[in-house]
């Protein structure tokens, strides 16, 4: 209840409608700003910019950004752990935070307050959370931002916060039910399950419930969830982009056609990965962001997710430019169930099965849900359902994700070299 309309909180629209070279100018002024600052009190960027022989004083303009190579995830992970926690990124004594999340890596995350004023922005953007809203947060609790930076955005616009996690989908019901729920955040894939187990529990979702709007991240069928949640239940969605790393990235307005920058707090750059040039409109390109923070000043973050942009003007008058999808990842990592899933922590829970020769994961759609399945060769000997009850206690514990099917193939099924992940869910 600490920051329940906290008076900091300042919705400021004019900054979001800026004029285009005004918003152009205003950007590049703190870019060069914030590299100067990195470049003096973070090492890992004087690194970087040093190896690369640019000075910072040569960066003006976000085209100059190319001149600088990007950090990548593995990097990143790279730096925390030869210097833990934050790499060398963080600026501040680390008691100064007032909250550090954990990624599956472990990965640490900065949490402060300037990150809640971002979803907290987005929410005004959509015309959800007023004064009187009550909003079930299904987000996760444990370690990771998604619970607690949505329950302080939430309370930063004075709404009524129900802390609910993940799972338990009948109690969920219950408690939406019940409490009279106006607002959801989460998954919106969950959001569905929750409505399908209330109409098996003989309720009528549109009489007997109160949701009005769900504002949801995450998951890649959003599109095809959005139709339906309209049409049969009058549930008004809103979806944005953001990673643990870095923060809430673009968010959609009422508009709907597309996630407009999240400018204030990043400087976001789609990108050619091969090249490290920027792209052009509607050519696909990595997200790459540069944060705005003197805090942790990341220069040239690459996300690993895959996008691609539009300057075409948003009839919601907003001048920044929009993300138009989320359109894939890059690298050794998927995306299921909400959470990043990498390469090294499936070599990692597999690597205390000698038994296995190879192995390999593949995500796939059960109606709306994300299924994980293993493809497992291993020898004829063992016994596969003990093996597998194993297999999937430790994946659970490396990458806390439930693996749901475990097949086991001849030996030979499986190419070499063979892929680790196979996604089925976008065919
Ligand atoms: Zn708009």
């Amino acid at each position: 209840m600490a920051l329940r309309g906290k008076e900091s909180f300042i919705y400021d629209e004019s900054k979001e409608r800026m004029p285009k070279e005004e918003r152009e100018k205003w950007l590049d002024q703190r870019l060069a700003d914030i590299v100067e600052y990195a470049y003096k009190n973070v090492p890992p960027v004087k690194d970087k910019f040093d190896k690369a022989g640019v000075p910072p004083s040569e960066i003006h303009s976000i085209q100059d950004l190319e001149k600088v190579p990007v950090t990548t995830k593995d990097e990143l992970v790279r730096l925390q752990r030869a210097n833990p926690p934050f790499g060398g990124f963080l600026t501040v004594p680390i008691n100064k935070l007032s909250r550090v999340y954990i990624s599956p890596g472990p990965i640490y995350d900065v949490g402060e307050l300037d990150r809640s004023s971002a979803f907290a922005r987005h929410f005004k953007a959509a015309g959800f959370a007023e004064p009187g809203d009550i909003v079930i947060n299904t987000g996760s609790y444990h370690m990771v931002p998604f619970g607690l930076l949505i329950t302080d955005a939430l309370d930063l616009l004075g709404v009524t916060v129900i802390p609910a996690g993940v799972g338990q989908t009948e109690l969920q019901v219950q408690i939406m039910h019940d409490l009279k729920v106006t607002g959801y955040f989460g998954f919106p894939s969950f959001l569905m399950s929750i409505i399908k187990k209330a109409e098996e529990m003989g309720y009528n979702f549109r009489r007997d419930f109160s949701l009005r709007w769900a504002l949801g991240t995450g998951e890649r069928h959003i599109q095809m969830l959005r139709g339906i949640f309209e049409k049969d239940y009058g549930i008004e969605i809103s979806q944005m982009y953001g990673t643990a790393d870095v923060g809430m990235l673009a968010y959609e307005c009422t508009e709907k056609n597309g996630m407009h920058y999240n400018d204030e707090d990043a400087i976001i750059e789609i990108v050619n990965p091969d090249t490290g040039k920027q792209c052009s409109p509607l050519e696909e390109g990595e997200v790459v962001v540069t944060l705005l923070n003197k805090i942790y000043p990341l220069i040239r973050f690459a996300t690993g997710d895959l996008s691609s942009y539009t300057h075409e003007p948003c009839p919601c008058g907003r001048t920044t430019p929009r993300l138009t999808a989320i359109t894939g990842m890059i690298g050794d990592h998927v995306r299921a169930k909400g959470m990043f899933i990498h390469a090294r922590e499936l070599d990692e829970a597999m690597s205390t099965f000698a038994e296995v020769s190879k192995y390999q994961m593949v995500l796939s759609l059960s109606g709306h849900k994300d299924t994980i399945g293993l493809k497992l060769e291993a020898k004829q000997s063992v016994d596969q359902q003990t093996l597998s009850n194993t297999i999937r206690k430790r994946c659970k514990e490396v990458f806390r994700l439930t693996v749901d099917d475990i097949n086991f193939v001849p030996e030979g099924t499986l190419p070499e070299p063979h892929k680790k992940f196979v996604d089925e869910r976008w065919k």
